[in-house]
């Protein structure tokens, strides 16, 4: 029998813990004192206080499995999702961190032992990458692993070099990727081919060991650090033997709990796995205080949940669907979660709620949009459709974009943005006047109006 993903995660804590490392629970998704960031999206974000010295914790080791959403900000995968097999908006980032204690030799030893040893990896399966300069790193794999040349490929690109922002602390990286084998298309890291799923990267070594200055000149830490990640899911595929993350237990459980409920046999359909995605990251969103709204964290909310009906409808779920997945979700993850047991209701009823409001309207959006569609004759759907879409059915832009890119079509992003401010001006100018109600009743019944307040703050974060 191979081992579930929980059986997983706690391999992975117990084996740094061994190893001196204090276990530290997940921090929330939404990041304490970082207003920068959208999500909390690596196991480093709850520790970046502690990298940059400026706060002080009683261990110098750390390891964690931190829950990750990748749905907006610098790191978005939302679009990923359903066409890969690695990408989630929510996932959990296994890590193990030194500040100031070990340094690269043992972070490279450790993260070998652990797949090798531990989890008894093949090691003809696996080969890394290292930034091009990085001979220190070479020379570990090398001579201290005993890794053929061949499987350690250097990069030059920022994919290989880490940094927390223009200045301060940064360092090379070394990805550890694994090959699922030449049926899989793909190609190794750095070749034209490597977009493919054949070789997925399950872990990434930070070597924090500069910091940069505002002239560009890299000044050595003093006290070099080592951060790292790797996702659950990817090592549970891996372990599971199975390709991709969508067919390790959690993900089948939910795809299938979902299948019954919307009344589809087709356990292959791409929504399917699409749905799974989102009531993980929208549960443990909510979970963490986040209530779908028209801006920031909670329009992304929206904006999620949102996709996911859109694809229920289309596997043919009749009636509000999305809610009742939180259950089968409690059952996979509640164990480890046990905050989502505690918020079962609160997350059901949230779900419930934003699901009627919309699903009021998709119907008509979705069949507006399937007429334009068909009378396309370019294969850019215009950007008046997608603001009307937008404004009068709340099909957020990147909901319109999934439509049409199931159908190879792209969408005009430049006109959707020109009609979104032509309308901002017009709210501005007529607010210049008093408002007259009966006028404004008149048009709301018409068009099914959903609200002044989505006009203004949305630009941003199409
Ligand atoms: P990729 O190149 O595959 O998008 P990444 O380089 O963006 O991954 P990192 O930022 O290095 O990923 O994050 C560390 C690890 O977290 C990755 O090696 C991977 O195992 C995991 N990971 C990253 N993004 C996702 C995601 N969207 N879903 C699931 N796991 C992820
Ligand atoms: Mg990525
Ligand atoms: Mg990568
Ligand atoms: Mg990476």
């Amino acid at each position: 029998m191979s081992k579930t993903t929980a059986e997983i995660r706690c391999a992975f804590l117990d084996f740094f813990a061994a190893k001196g490392h204090q276990k530290v629970s997940s921090s929330s998704l939404v990041p304490a004192n970082d207003p920068t960031l959208l999500f909390t999206n690596a196991g480093m974000n709850q520790f970046k206080d502690v990298f940059l010295g400026s706060e002080a914790r009683s261990y110098n080791k750390a390891t964690s499995s931190q829950r990750c959403v990748r749905a907006g900000g610098k790191h978005n995968d939302l679009e990923n999702v359903g066409y890969t097999a690695r990408h989630h908006t929510f996932f959990e980032m296994l890590g193990n961190f030194s500040f100031g204690d070990y340094f690269k030799t043992q972070a490279i030893q450790y993260a070998w032992d652990f797949l090798t040893e531990e989890l008894k990896l093949s090691k003809d399966k696996l080969l890394v990458t290292i930034y091009h300069d990085d001979d220190e790193a070479f020379d570990i794999w090398s001579n201290q692993i005993g890794l053929s040349e061949d499987k350690i490929i250097r990069i030059s690109t920022s994919d290989n070099f880490w940094s927390m922002g223009d200045t301060g602390p940064c360092g090379p990286c070394s990805e550890i990727f694994y090959d699922h084998g030449e049926h899989i298309w793909g190609g190794p890291p750095g070749s034209p081919e490597e977009d493919g799923d054949r070789f997925i990267e399950i872990w990434n070594l930070v070597f924090m060991q500069f910091n940069r200055q505002s002239d560009g000149t890299m000044q050595p830490l003093p006290k070099p650090s080592i951060d790292t990640g790797m996702g659950l899911e990817r090592i549970t595929a891996i372990l599971q033997n199975v390709h991709s993350n969508y067919e390790i237990d959690i993900f089948q459980n939910l795809i299938e709990a979902t299948a019954n409920i919307v009344g589809t046999d087709d356990r292959q359909d791409k929504s399917l796995r699409v749905i799974a995605d989102h009531i993980r990251s929208c549960s443990f969103l909510i979970c963490d205080g986040i209530i779908p709204s028209n801006e920031g964290r909670g329009y992304v909310l929206r904006r999620i949940i949102r996709r996911a009906v859109r694809h229920g409808n289309k596997l043919g779920a009749s009636g509000v669907f999305f809610y009742r997945l939180v259950s089968a979700l409690e059952t996979q993850m509640g164990e480890a979660y046990p905050e989502l047991t505690a918020n079962r209701e609160l997350i059901e009823k949230v779900l419930k709620t934003e699901e009627e409001q919309f699903s009021r309207t998709l119907e008509r959006g979705m069949s507006i949009l399937n007429n334009a569609l068909s009378e396309l004759t370019s294969d850019v759907v215009p950007g008046e459709l997608v603001f009307k879409l937008y404004d009068t059915y709340g099909f957020p832009a990147d909901l319109t974009n999934d439509v049409a890119r199931e159908k190879n079509l792209s969408i005009d992003e430049e006109g959707f943005q020109a009609a979104m401010a032509a309308q901002r001006k017009r709210a501005q100018q007529a607010s210049q006047f008093d408002t007259d109600y009966n006028e404004l009743l008149k048009s709301n019944c018409a068009s099914e109006f959903t609200g002044y307040d989505k006009l203004t703050n949305q630009a941003k974060i199409v």
